[in-house]
């Protein structure tokens, strides 16, 4: 579409308002412009917060050199046209205010070279006039350069905060809009410093390994669909169940949780947004999973009919209005449900691949899923898709406890080293010895670090360790943490340290491999960091030592339990509160139902 003036008419429908807040709220109108342009590469270089400088480039699809002085006229879009449009967008921007809003309180210049033409334009626009125009060579895309923001709006300056703050913000929206678009390469320089740079790749986890780490996305579990839209159930006819509202993404297992919800983003057609129910949905899904006051990790892009949310509610398109609000929270709260207690109590690797549940679980999730549950039925289709006709899962009225114990198993033996099989009321189980164990010492260290009385071992003799200077460094501050755990660390001087004590649980050993893994991780953590705005979504120390030790301490695959040690092993899964997943989230159990063998036995 051509860019033209709006009617007032749809001006008037389009709600008021300042668009231009601060630097990030510039590179959120570049980017998504970019982003309605096709583009396939999106750089952003911002220099003293973006204020000095913040410029956007992008290989999309141009301005026509006939458009390009439109672009920057008030209400002049080229992506929306009539009222009626309003309600069926497709894309991000539509207000044809952002140029507008920006030209009027900086010094901005544009090439921009549209796809089929010639030769492209250079404009310069200052003071919301344009100054200057002229033909210009270069590639297809579009180079917009925004310098000294608010220098003719002296009042509205002093309202910026610090030039850092202001760089957190933008390298915390250009990660948002990375992990909105992993189709898209985005890179970031701040002061000439890459800060950011994602592949392009199309898959999400790789953007979630750049934004957050490594050890991060390692414990994130990707939302499952449900099996009808995966079409692998021939029953069901896949056509008429595709769901209108589809949630996808990466969730953290229950073991990953951090002290605030900033680590719950939400975009909805690959818009960013703010909305505090959707945040409820996901906490709902993990009630019970996580201790108290810490909150779930959680990356969700939702997709569904433009016609069914308004995006037209505030002049930054941050917030807004669904049509259905309940059927959007319940989407995301069953899709996070599912992918959570996805990897409990399911046998995932036994007959088919795809998620079988038990019967017997089936049947302890009681009423709701009932009616969907047919006996007999060898696959039961339940998941939560049972829920689909139910209502919104209140907290306490019908809510499916998230938790649930282990039945009463009996010990059968060991297999490969590695597996603890036993016979429950319901078929039989393999448990991985390692990951039951992993649980295990988690909740049992977790609970000691809470009560603040971690069991430690002195050491007849002390160890040394010898660092380089750089793990020195490293090691200092960490002390107090370590003796949390029970580690009781002091320099010998020089580079030589002396552990007195270790935590119960290990032997010294292993007490030896803990510290050097730790001082790894800090260290891999410091570098990746980079500069002191990277810390956007970083995983905390805290978590990672207790996930090290209980890593070490547990019994390895390999290790022969006597049926004495096996069966006090599951008495002590017994006794967690989360005893289906190993504190990164993978499964400590397969099951193999009763059902499930008769069948495999062609005795049903
Ligand atoms: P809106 O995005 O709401 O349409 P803007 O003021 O942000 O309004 O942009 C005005 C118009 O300028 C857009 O509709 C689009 O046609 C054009 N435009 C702006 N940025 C770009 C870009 N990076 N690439 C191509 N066209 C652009
Ligand atoms: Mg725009």
């Amino acid at each position: 579409m051509p860019i033209k003036v709006l009617s007032p008419q749809v001006v008037s429908k389009i709600s008021a308002g300042e668009v231009v807040e601060r630097p990030a709220s510039v590179a959120k109108e570049l980017i998504e412009n970019a982003i309605d342009a096709g583009a396939s590469e999106i750089r952003v270089e911002i220099r003293q917060g973006g204020r000095r400088l913040m410029r956007v480039s992008d290989d999309g699809c141009g301005i026509p050199q006939a458009e390009a002085a439109l672009a920057f006229a008030r209400h002049a879009t080229s992506k929306i046209s009539s009222e009626e449009d309003l309600s069926h967008l497709t894309t991000l921007g539509f207000r044809g205010e952002a140029l507008a809003s920006i030209a009027a309180v900086a010094q901005v210049s544009m090439v921009s070279h549209a796809k089929g033409e010639e030769s492209g334009t250079l404009l310069r626009v200052e003071g919301g006039e344009v100054v200057h125009s002229e033909k210009h060579g270069g590639r297809t895309g579009t180079v917009l350069t925004v310098e000294n923001l608010f220098y003719n709006t002296p009042a509205r300056l002093k309202f910026l905060r610090a030039e850092a703050t202001e760089s957190t913000r933008i390298v915390e929206l250009v990660s948002a809009y990375a992990l909105a678009c992993p189709e898209l390469g985005f890179r970031l320089t701040d002061n000439g410093r890459l800060v950011l740079q994602t592949s392009g790749s199309g898959r999400l986890y790789d953007v979630l390994i750049t934004v957050f780490d490594l050890q991060t996305a390692q414990q994130m579990l990707e939302v499952q669909l449900p099996e009808h839209v995966l079409g692998t159930d021939q029953d069901s006819q896949a056509s008429l169940l595709e769901p209108r509202v589809k949630v996808t993404g990466f969730v953290g297992g229950p073991s990953l949780h951090r002290a605030t919800r900033n680590y719950q983003m939400f975009f909805v057609n690959r818009r960013w947004i703010q909305d505090r129910s959707l945040g409820f949905a996901v906490e709902e899904a993990y009630r019970t999973l996580l201790p108290a006051g810490r909150h779930p990790v959680a990356v969700l892009s939702i997709a569904m009919p433009p016609a069914d949310m308004d995006v037209n509610v505030h002049p930054t398109k941050r917030e807004v209005r669904f049509r259905e609000p309940r059927e959007i929270f319940s989407a995301v709260q069953r899709a996070v449900r599912r992918t959570v207690i996805g990897q409990a109590p399911v046998a995932p690797a036994i007959s088919q691949p795809t998620a079988i549940l038990s019967e017997e679980w089936v049947k302890r999730q009681a009423v709701p899923f009932q009616r969907n549950w047919q006996p007999g039925a060898g696959r039961v289709q339940i998941a939560l898709e049972a829920q689909r006709t139910a209502d919104v899962i209140s907290p306490g009225v019908g809510s499916v406890p998230m938790l649930e114990r282990l039945p009463m198993l009996r010990v059968l033996g060991q297999v490969r080293q590695a597996y603890i099989i036993a016979e429950g009321p319901d078929g039989l189980y393999l448990i991985d010895q390692h990951a039951a164990h992993e649980r295990i010492l988690f909740e049992q260290l977790e609970a000691e670090q809470n009560a603040m009385s971690v069991s430690s071992q002195a050491l007849l003799e002390p160890l040394t360790l010898e660092l380089s200077p750089q793990q020195r460094g490293l090691i200092e501050p960490m002390l107090q943490q370590l003796a949390s755990f029970g580690f009781d660390l002091a320099s010998f001087g020089g580079d030589t340290y002396l552990i007195r004590a270790i935590p119960a649980a290990l032997n010294p050993e292993q007490a030896r491999a803990v510290i050097a893994e730790l001082l790894d991780a800090s260290r891999e953590g410091a570098e990746a960091s980079g500069p002191p705005q990277r810390p956007v979504l970083r995983g905390d120390l805290q978590h990672s030592a207790l996930n090290i030790i209980v890593c070490h301490s547990a019994v390895r695959a390999g290790q022969i339990l006597t049926l004495e040690e096996s069966r006090e092993l599951i008495q002590q899964l017994e006794k967690t509160t989360s005893p289906y997943t190993c504190p990164h989230g993978r499964p400590t159990m397969i099951h193999l139902s009763s059902v499930q063998l008769e069948k495999s036995f062609g005795r049903r």
